[in-house]
């Protein structure tokens, strides 16, 4: 048995404790309501949870609310309003394995929280939209834009719940772009932070200062963990979010965004961090320890840009016509769903060009002397992408081709775009190969040369080291 002391450092022993209270029904981002569904259903006849169905989506799923505690301070929160946006729903169900145990060290924490507040989650509330792994409703309406009109049924879901329980706090629950940066640094934002504005002028009544006072609680936190990585919003007045219309409403709001943090694609250390930031903030509800934080400090955490690109690759030489000129890339690879959205491949695009000097890249190549050119179709074509799986990529590249040509469409099959592990942009239905050299828009398929030798290849925006070539298992495209 660890030893742990909760009372001294409550945040610190949640966080190296997670993994014993961490959901393992949920180990990815690409779940589904059928996913979560059980993981209530078998929680129904424990005491410690009223688990209730409170509406319906558009696409008649039901939306279930579960309500823990019986202390005064009523405490909502809602996770996954955007479909794709499911690390709070996972942090969710690890709490709820946490206020299920007992005897590890936390049972006076835990009486706290049953006793001084009352949670009230609804995990997935756009689960027609977690379907598709996307982040408007069925109906196609952002519904974090629909507070106002209540034209989707979970908006208005979302609308009768805080009337009805008028809680004292909110936490909605969220995801963002992982290329958000904290401030103008070259840092994504891991976690970011809002205090939602009720009005134009940002006013701060006592409704919005406890906001800020349980957001610097839990940066103070987070910055043990993830130092420099996490941000916050501006705070311009959104008339039509629910965060702004619930602060508004009288209900403390506190908007929490888990982004981008590297080595974490599934977002596990995100969830951990959650799941610690969470409950923290619970415990700062409970004892109403958050009233002795500064709300200035709130404006010490540094704003959000949006600076980020999944790969820069900095002052190429490129030829346009007779005429040459030094410019940068900006790359993202972006998620394609398929298999009914439950996996995804990376298409890549080139999304900005000309000078970067002012943005990032999670990964920069700097291609100074360097000559950027598009990649050769190689003459021979074939029947199947198997086919194409044999060929020695090394070499094709190494040769200056990239390009490769299927005369039908994999043996029949319409694939429409789709991926493949050979590190080779494939070509089907005998589809030309781009006559520009790359540009704003094309496909981040290209060769950077030095001196008439290919020394890297990019493809759909994976650069391979052809010196260094280590890649069996590539992020190759087909278009
Ligand atoms: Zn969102």
């Amino acid at each position: 048995m660890t030893s742990i002391s909760p009372s001294t450092d409550l945040s610190d022993s949640l966080y190296k404790t997670h993994h014993t209270f961490k959901e393992q029904g949920l180990s990815q981002r690409r779940f589904k309501q059928k996913d979560i569904l059980p993981l209530l259903d078998r929680r129904r006849n424990n005491p410690l949870y009223t688990i209730t169905k409170v509406g319906e989506s558009f696409e008649g799923r039901n939306i279930q609310m579960v309500r823990i505690g019986t202390g005064p301070k009523k405490i909502l929160l809602w996770t996954q309003m955007h479909g794709d946006e499911p690390t709070a729903t996972m942090a969710s169900f690890d709490i709820f394995n946490f206020l299920e145990r007992h005897n590890d060290g936390f049972d006076a924490f835990r009486k706290k929280i049953l006793e001084q507040t009352t949670l009230y989650f609804v995990p997935m509330l756009n689960p027609d939209g977690a379907e598709r792994y996307q982040r408007r409703t069925a109906q196609g309406i952002d519904m974090n834009r629909d507070a106002a009109a209540l034209q989707t049924p979970e908006g208005a879901l979302l609308k009768r719940l805080v009337d009805e329980i008028k809680p004292d706090f909110g936490f909605n629950l969220h995801d963002q772009s992982p290329r958000y940066s904290v401030g103008r640094s070259a840092e994504a934002a891991a976690i970011s932070f809002l205090a939602t504005a009720y009005d134009y002028p940002r006013s701060i009544n006592p409704v919005r200062e406890r906001s800020m006072q349980l957001i610097v609680a839990m940066n103070r936190q987070l910055q043990r963990y993830i130092p420099g990585k996490v941000g916050r919003y501006a705070d311009d007045h959104e008339p039509r979010g629910f965060g702004d219309n619930v602060q508004k409403w009288g209900t403390t709001l506190v908007l929490i965004e888990s982004g981008g943090l590297a080595g974490d694609p599934e977002k596990q250390y995100l969830r951990r961090l959650n799941f610690m930031a969470i409950l923290s903030a619970i415990d700062k509800i409970a004892d109403n320890s958050l009233t002795q934080e500064n709300r200035n400090d709130y404006y010490e955490i540094p704003e959000n840009g949006r600076w980020l690109y999944d790969l820069v690759i900095r002052h190429a030489t490129v030829k346009q016509g007779t005429k040459s000129f030094e410019a940068d890339l900006g790359i993202n690879r972006n998620e394609v769903s398929y298999a009914n959205a439950s996996k995804f491949f990376y298409y890549s695009k080139v999304e900005e060009f000309g000078d970067l000097h002012p943005q990032f890249g999670t990964q920069e190549i700097d291609a100074k002397g360097l000559t950027l050119e598009k990649g050769k179709l190689y003459p021979k074509a074939f029947k199947t992408i198997g086919e194409v799986s044999q060929l020695n990529a090394l070499n094709l590249l190494k040769e200056g081709y990239t390009y490769i040509r299927l005369t039908a469409d994999n043996g029949g099959r319409n694939l429409g775009l789709y991926y493949t592990t050979a590190p080779l942009h494939i070509l089907r239905n005998n589809k030309s190969a781009p006559i520009d050299s790359p540009r704003l828009g094309s496909t981040a398929t290209f060769l950077l040369k030095k001196g008439g030798v290919v020394k890297y290849a990019v493809v759909n925006g994976f650069v391979y080291d052809l010196a260094n070539f280590k890649t069996k298992a590539g992020n190759g495209i087909v278009e």
